[in-house]
This record gives C-alpha cells, sequence and structure tokens, in this order.
C-alpha cells in the first residue's frame, strides 16, 4: 500500500546549505528532478554556508589525505567514508572552478597539524582574496553561498523557502518514502521516489541536545539559529543510529544576550597580541597561542573539570586585553558570522560592545575583572601582573608562548570579555556509511534515507583543516545524490559498514 502524498519529485533534499545545494545539482546534473526545502525565508536566509569563512579543504594525494584524516578521527570513523571524503575532494576544485570561475580560489593553508601523518596530501583554499580574514570587505562565505544559489538557478531544482521539515514517513517495510512539511499553505507531504536527503545543518542551537551530548555546558556557536537539530530529531525517529554527538570544531567564542534575550555567538580575534586569557579563578591555565592563530586546539584546554569544586573552571573563561587592542579593529570577525547576514552589525572601534557591557571595562585588570564577573579579581591582576613581568624580563612564559607574542597588558583602561566552549558547529548526527546513506543501530542502512553536511559529518575528534566543514558538505551532497539516484541498486550494495572499535587507537 502506497502512503499518501501531495507531491512528489525524484529527491527530496531537506536544507539549503552547501550540503543541500550540492546535492541537488548533483541530482540535476544526473537528470532527476528535485524538490528542495528550506525552513528559513529566502529574505533571511542565514545557513552557516552563508555566515562561513568559505574555506575549503582540497587534497592533493589521497592515500595520504586518507592517513591524514583517519589520525584526526581518532577511531570514531571507520576507514571507507573517509577514503571516499579524500577521493572527492581531490576533485573539488576543478569541479568549483568550472561552477563558479569568478570565485577566484587561492590557496591560503595546509593541513591545521602539519606533524600529523599524511599531512602533506591536505591543501586549504578559499575565494575571494586571501587576505580575507584581514580585509572585512571580503565576504567569502557569502560569495560561495551565492555562487552556489546561481548555479541551482540554472537548473530545474524547485527550491520551496518558509518550509521546514518536520517529520519523515516509513512505509511497512521501513523505506523512508516521504517527508512531511510545514509550508505557508499548510503542511504538505512530499514523496521523493529516489529517497529523502537529509542536510539540515548541526544542533548548534538546540540547548537539550548540547547539555545532553557535548562534552561541557554551556557551549555556543558563532552560526545560524536555525540549526535546531531537526534532522537528528527526524533521522531518529526512523531509526537512525547517532555518531561523535560529543563532538564540536571549537575554540573559545564570545557570546551575549540580545536585547530579546536570545543569544548570539560571535567568531572573535584576541590578535594582535597583548593577551591573557584566566580561568574563572583568574589563574592562566594554557598557551593562548592557538586560539589567537584561529586554530582549534585551545578548545580542548577549556573542556577540564574541578570535581572537587563541582564546576567547570574554564567556563566561561576570561580574556584580558588593553585600550592597544580596542583600537586595532574590531573584536569581531568581520567578514563571516553575524554581521554577513545582518543579524548584527558590530562597531568598527568597538565602543557600541564597550557600552552594552558585553566588553567589561576597568581603570585596572581588577576593575575590570570585577565588572566581567570573574569570581577571583584579584587572582586575576595577579596573573596578568605575572604576564607582563615576563614580557618585561624576556623570561620564557610557563605556557610556552613565543616571545614575538608576549607584548605586555599595560595601556589602561582595561578591558575583559568571557569566552566559552564553542565554535562554528556541531558534527554529530545520524551515522553515515561511504554511500551517504543513513544507518541504523544494527549497521544497516535506512532505505530511503541518505544524509550529508554537518549533520553528522565524516570527522571525528580533531578539525583536521581549514575548510573541511564544507568540504565534507558539499563531497558528501554530491555523493548522497548520486547513490540515491542509482537507489535501484540500493539494496544490493555490499555491507561496509565497520565496528568502530576495530579502527579505535
Ligand atoms: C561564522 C562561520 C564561519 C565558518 N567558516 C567556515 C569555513 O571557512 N570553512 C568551512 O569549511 N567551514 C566553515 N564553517 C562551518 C561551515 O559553514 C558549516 O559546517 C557548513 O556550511 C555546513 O553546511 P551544511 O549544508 O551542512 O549546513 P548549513 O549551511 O547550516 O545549512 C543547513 C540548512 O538547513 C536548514 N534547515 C534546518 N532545519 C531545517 C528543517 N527542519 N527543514 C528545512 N530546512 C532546515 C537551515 O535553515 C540551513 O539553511 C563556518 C561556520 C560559521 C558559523
Amino acid at each position: 500500500m502506497t502512503a499518501r502524498f501531495d507531491e512528489e519529485a525524484d529527491l527530496i533534499v531537506v536544507g539549503f546549505g552547501a550540503a543541500g545545494a550540492a546535492t541537488a545539482l548533483r541530482a540535476s546534473e544526473r537528470g532527476a528532478s528535485v524538490i528542495l526545502v528550506e525552513k528559513q525565508a529566502e529574505d533571511r536566509h542565514t545557513s552557516n554556508t552563508r555566515m562561513s569563512g568559505g574555506l575549503l579543504m582540497t587534497v592533493n594525494d589521497v592515500d595520504a589525505a586518507t592517513e591524514y584524516l583517519k589520525f584526526c578521527c581518532g577511531g570514531m570513523v571507520p576507514d571507507a567514508p573517509l577514503r571516499a571524503l579524500a577521493e572527492r575532494a581531490s576533485t573539488l576544485k576543478p569541479w568549483l572552478e568550472e561552477l563558479a570561475p569568478n570565485l577566484g580560489l587561492k590557496r591560503v593553508n595546509g593541513a591545521e597539524h602539519p606533524d600529523f601523518p599524511g599531512a602533506h596530501g591536505i591543501d586549504a583554499y578559499q575565494g575571494g582574496n586571501p587576505r580575507v580574514r584581514i580585509d572585512p570587505a571580503v565576504k567569502s562565505g557569502l560569495m560561495l553561498d551565492d555562487a552556489l544559489k546561481s548555479a541551482l538557478a540554472k537548473t530545474k531544482v524547485d527550491i520551496r523557502w518558509s518550509s521546514p521539515a518536520q517529520r519523515l514517513v516509513r512505509d511497512e517495510g521501513g523505506h523512508v518514502r516521504s517527508i512531511i512539511v510545514e509550508t505557508p499553505i499548510g503542511p504538505r507531504t512530499l514523496r521523493g521516489r529516489n529517497g529523502i536527503v537529509l542536510t539540515t545543518g548541526g544542533f548548534e542551537y538546540d540547548e537539550a541536545a548540547k547539555l545532553n551530548y557535548l562534552r561541557t555546558y554551556p557551549m555556543y556557536y558563532y552560526g545560524s539559529p536555525a540549526n535546531t537539530g531537526d534532522g537528528i530529531r527526524m533521522a531518529q525517529e526512523v531509526g537512525a543510529d547517532l555518531w561523535h554527538m560529543n563532538q564540536s570544531v571549537g575554540r573559545g567564542i564570545a557570546n551575549f544576550k540580545l536585547k530579546d534575550g536570545s543569544d548570539l555567538g560571535f567568531f572573535i580575534s584576541i590578535n594582535p597580541p597583548g593577551y591573557v586569557i584566566t580561568d574563572r579563578f583568574g589563574r592562566r591555565f594554557a598557551n593562548e597561542e592557538s586560539q589567537a592563530k584561529l586554530q582549534h586546539s585551545f578548545y580542548f584546554d577549556l573542556l577540564v573539570f574541578d570535581p572537587d569544586r563541582g564546576v567547570y573552571p574554564r567556563v566561561p573563561c576570561y580574556w584580558f586585553f588593553d585600550e592597544t587592542r580596542r583600537k586595532a579593529g574590531p573584536l569581531a570577525n568581520l567578514n563571516l558570522g553575524a554581521h554577513v547576514v545582518g543579524l548584527y552589525e558590530w562597531s568598527s572601534d568597538n565602543s557600541q560592545e564597550v557600552e552594552s557591557g558585553w566588553i567589561a571595562k576597568g581603570n585596572t585588570i581588577f576593575e575590570a575583572a570585577k565588572a566581567a564577573g570573574l569570581d577571583d579579581p584579584e587572582a586575576a591582576a595577579r596573573s596578568v601582573e605575572d604576564y607582563n613581568a615576563t614580557c618585561r624580563n624576556g623570561a620564557a612564559d610557563p605556557f610556552g608562548r613565543a616571545k614575538e607574542t608576549l607584548v605586555p597588558i599595560a595601556a589602561p583602561p582595561y578591558y575583559c570579555v568571557k569566552l566559552w566552549p564553542g565554535g562554528s558547529n556541531t558534527t554529530g548526527g545520524p551515522r553515515r556509511d561511504e554511500h551517504a546513506r543513513v544507518l541504523n543501530a544494527f549497521g544497516a542502512p535506512i532505505p530511503g534515507l541518505f544524509a550529508a553536511g554537518e549533520l553528522g559529518q565524516v570527522s571525528g575528534l580533531i578539525y583536521p583543516a581549514d575548510g573541511f566543514n564544507l568540504t565534507e558538505a558539499i563531497c558528501y551532497g554530491q555523493i548522497a545524490a548520486e547513490t540515491a539516484l542509482s537507489n535501484r541498486k540500493l539494496e544490493a550494495l555490499p555491507g561496509t559498514h565497520e565496528d568502530p572499535r576495530a579502527t579505535a587507537r
């Protein structure tokens, strides 16, 4: 018996970020009819893709890159999905250059951990201008999103804005056949003859999921408030297994309350040097350099729990700086995030944020620490004094900071901003295989259901390189479309899911 449906297409794609766009584009290239449903309104579209920095990881040596990605995953992902990603990522640059020649991709980086095995197989590219990180006029993520949208506008893909998907529908055999979508004209059931591809992003704005799954709490994110874990719940309802729900692309971020009480996160730059970060009790605890270099290792320093005090002493932590830094430019990165999509306009000299109390101010470090709500402001003042003494007397920094970063915090007034563990995005979600098929708790594919992108991305413990997220989203979007459209063979594909315990190191 076939369930009732209102409309049908070869493929239904749910969520319009890079993963959804790549899925729809590939399906369209293969001659399939596609309905792409997006929760947000067209004129207020704030996907993570649109808010991103537009960095893309590419692969110049598939074997080496697979080895590197495997090492970064820490045993959380079997080899086959990683190899599939590396292979696909090696074709990404020419694909994008043909799709969007105006992007002007340029190499900006290599692997984030050049000493890990296989790191030489990885590169990072960015469109627009390699100076993007210091030039607020260049918005590479926006450019990438516009390029994907322009390419889609040339296809027959049917895009439905303001249409949040709500529930998947299975037939008696457990095959996912359709999806219920809330639309401006009421709920509609859309049937995908070749399946449903979920690309709804992560759970960055789902407090209950973050509390239950992530490694500390609270954690905040500087991406789309629309990423509320919808795809995870939909996939769970039809029996999906979940993987690495405890992982995150992490760093210290700023998060502030807006007037309506909602949270908004910001990607901040603690550079130029003249920075110290302390815990809630005013003690320095780590080398702050990876945070300053916009990398992801500092996040791991934030996760420590103190069972004697019963608190996470580094949640939040406190960033101290002086007037020189305040005048050096906006603390928030203005070429990505909330600023780019009109969710907030950060002032060029940070004065608005000082005024609103987001940036605490004082004539001394003690006063700034107290204004920021730190538990022991005297200890914070001593920590900064010690740091300044190290800078002045040329001694080695106890946390190993490079000499050139040891600039005293000595120009009043002084400032303090709370930083929280968090980052760009969560990575957990429905477990999938190298064909982008969503798997159930016994490792078998759920027929008709596919996923790509942040929603259970193929990644694990350590963020491998600038641009990994977007590359994963595009590559697995393409793979999902290809598998779904060959789904007459679907049931016959070999079960290649491996037990992750077998690959754990
Ligand atoms: C500020 C910032 C900078 C970043 N910079 C980079 C970078 O330079 N390089 C990089 O690789 N990564 C970067 N990232 C991460 C990267 O942007 C994301 O991981 C990537 O864009 C994820 O793509 P996606 O398609 O999976 O999800 P998204 O782009 O988030 O798209 C998901 C879409 O699904 C929609 N949706 C959600 N629920 C539903 C529902 N129920 N029904 C219908 N639609 C739904 C959402 O509204 C959204 O449009 C950055 C992230 C941020 C926030």
